[in-house]
């Protein structure tokens, strides 16, 4: 399996880089994204909203499990961690297999419910405004995604 890297030394440049990144998703794609708090994850979806022209604002979704914006196709927020007690299945697979993209947070908490194909995202904090995301692509489609956007 291959692992691609990106640094940023901004948000902003972090949000162009997700940004960048939404333009090669298609329809039923997943995202887990991991990295500690402030590492940068809600700046790094902001992007992936705009990318996706969607103008309302994003946050944490802190108290919701699953936050759903509308744009050139729907973004699914998702923060599972509070399915950390349960294994409950809250019609994930519906938004999976769907016709938007999902974003999820503490994805470890429902990894049996994750599809096989999916593009791993983990952001690190490596100095105060630098941060290292690293790209491990499941599946063909998001290899030649990670190919496309890091050259
Ligand atoms: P998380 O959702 O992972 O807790 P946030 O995106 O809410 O993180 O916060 C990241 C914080 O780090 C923001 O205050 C942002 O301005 C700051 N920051 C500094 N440099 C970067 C960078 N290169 N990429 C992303 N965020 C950065
Ligand atoms: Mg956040």
């Amino acid at each position: 399996m291959s692992v691609y890297f990106f640094t940023t030394t901004s948000p902003e440049e972090t949000m162009t880089f997700s940004k960048k990144l939404a333009a090669y998703l298609q329809p039923g794609d997943v995202i887990t994204l991991e990295g500690d708090l402030g590492a940068g994850k809600t700046t790094f979806v902001k992007g992936l909203a705009k990318g996706l022209n969607i103008t309302r604002n994003v946050n944490s979704p802190t108290f919701t499990i699953i936050k759903e914006y509308q744009g050139k196709m729907p973004l699914y927020h998702m923060d599972v961690y509070r399915m950390e007690e349960s294994d409950e299945d809250l019609g994930f697979e519906e938004y999976f297999s769907g016709s938007g993209i999902t974003v999820v947070e503490w994805p470890q908490f429902i990894k049996d419910f994750l599809p096989e194909a999916l593009l791993k995202i983990t952001i690190k904090h490596t100095g105060e405004n630098a941060r290292k995301i690293q790209l491990e692509p499941i599946g063909s489609h998001f290899e030649n995604l990670c190919k496309e956007i890091i050259q």
